[in-house]
């Protein structure tokens, strides 16, 4: 294999990808240039998601099946491969990512390790096409960080089935989604079990007393739709129970660890098509007679820039491999990349807009844009302090030092 990049091969993307990998990359690539980013901004400015028609397009590129096992019409993708179209996704337009990890990440990964050969028979090639769009609805107003502390009530109706009430907050895909994965308490007020008493719901959409409610209205990845649900008495069947009643939060927990590797794959490419809007920007634009590049102060952002999306990208390989090989580090990593992944986003896309100067504080740039977009990745799938947090504690874990 040559070590010359391919043509139009971008400079921080991935070394050493097999021949399947490559094309597939390729495909997303083009599809991200060609059908995502023009619309960005547009959706941005207009607060809309990514329209029907482009849906149906990612969806019959297989985008909302690539963590689907092939038995179940996916294309079955390893770790590594789908965090690198994730990130391509991301490079052209970091909402549909979005869509696209949350969907894969979460929901698809949850019924692939705790389903029925049933649940996942009825809903995975549904979800491989992206017939059915997919969200994951964990947290409340009250419970954020604290996801534990969540209140949604899941009731026996007496005849192995559930009634759900509650609230939900921040759900991404929500109003658009055909299935939720739903967590909701299954102990009752007098015996509460914390973590150990909530369980996994399959909520299709439309049901009876399920409505989506207020749309957030946000700083960035505003093209991406994240909305409050609320359940009033939702009636379930014994089939949309997701594993042990008393589990779900543990499934939560053991499929984020998946999802942070996506969200810092999404970072990633903001990370990098901002850099390259600052790479451009400072070789075309002219002052004091030369291009701005020139200049040392430029040369050092520049520079650290490349330097921070290597080593995202390197820390992001070696956290998919060990999630792929099941090694004990891989919760640790999963969260010090989506910590690094995202600070590294921040401080690329707020010295590209430096770089460009007033232009980088115009909406006709999409610097502007990636600025604002990157800032929920320091956020959501747990809050940067949180990661900081564990990021210390997993390491005691995994010498077996107790708490
Ligand atoms: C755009 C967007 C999309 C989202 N999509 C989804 C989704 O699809 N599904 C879903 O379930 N959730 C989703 N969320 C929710 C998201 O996961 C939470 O916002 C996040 O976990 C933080 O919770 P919080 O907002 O309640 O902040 P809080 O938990 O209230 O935190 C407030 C501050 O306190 C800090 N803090 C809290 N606890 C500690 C601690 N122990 N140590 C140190 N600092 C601490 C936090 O880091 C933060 O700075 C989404 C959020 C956003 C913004």
């Amino acid at each position: 294999m040559s070590n010359t990049p391919a043509l139009g091969e971008r400079p921080f993307s991935g070394i050493g990808l097999g021949e399947e990998s490559r094309q597939l990359l390729a495909l997303a690539r083009e599809f991200a240039r060609d059908r995502l980013r023009p619309g960005a901004r547009e959706r941005d400015q207009n607060e809309e998601s990514v329209d029907s028609e482009i849906m149906a397009e990612m969806g019959d590129l297989g985008f909302f099946g690539l963590r689907v096992p092939e038995e179940y019409d996916g294309l079955g993708l390893d770790v590594i491969t789908y965090l690198r179209i994730l990130e391509e996704l991301a490079f052209g337009d970091p909402c549909p990512a979005l869509s696209v990890s949350v969907h894969n990440s979460l929901p698809v990964e949850i019924l692939c390790k705790q389903g029925t050969e049933e649940q996942r028979r009825a809903w995975l090639p549904l979800m491989a096409t992206g017939e059915v769009l997919a969200a994951f609805s964990l947290s409340e107003a009250g419970a954020g960080s604290d996801a534990a502390s969540l209140l949604t009530q899941a009731d026996c109706d007496g005849e192995g089935g559930w009634i759900l009430n509650g609230e939900k907050a921040w759900v991404t895909n929500g109003a658009a989604a055909g299935l939720t994965l739903m967590f909701a308490r299954t102990d009752q007020p007098g015996d509460r079990r914390r973590s150990k008493g909530i369980g996994a719901f399959l909520v299709p959409g439309g049901l009876p007393g399920l409505s989506a409610g207020k749309k957030e209205r946000k700083m960035g990845q505003r093209g991406s739709e994240t909305v409050t649900m609320s359940l009033e008495d939702v009636r379930l069947g014994p089939e949309h129970l997701v594993g042990e009643s008393h589990k779900g939060f543990q499934y939560a927990l053991e499929s984020l660890e998946g999802g942070r590797l996506g969200i810092a794959a999404l970072a990633l490419g903001i990370a990098a098509s901002a850099a390259e809007e600052a790479f451009r920007y400072s070789a075309e634009r002219e002052q004091f007679g030369q291009a701005v590049r020139h200049f040392q102060g430029l040369e050092w952002i520049l520079g650290e820039m490349s330097v921070k999306l290597e080593a995202t990208r390197g820390l992001l390989e070696r956290a998919a491999r060990a999630r792929e090989l099941g090694d004990v580090r891989a919760r640790r990593l999963s969260s010090a990349v989506k910590l690094f992944a995202s600070e590294a986003a921040g401080w690329i896309t707020r010295r590209a807009v430096q770089v460009h100067g007033g232009y980088g504080y115009s909406r006709e740039y999409a610097v502007e844009r990636m600025f604002r977009d990157s800032r929920v990745t320091e956020i959501y799938e747990g809050a940067n302090e949180i990661h900081r947090s564990l990021a210390a504690r997993l390491v005691y874990r995994e010498r077996n030092v107790s708490a």
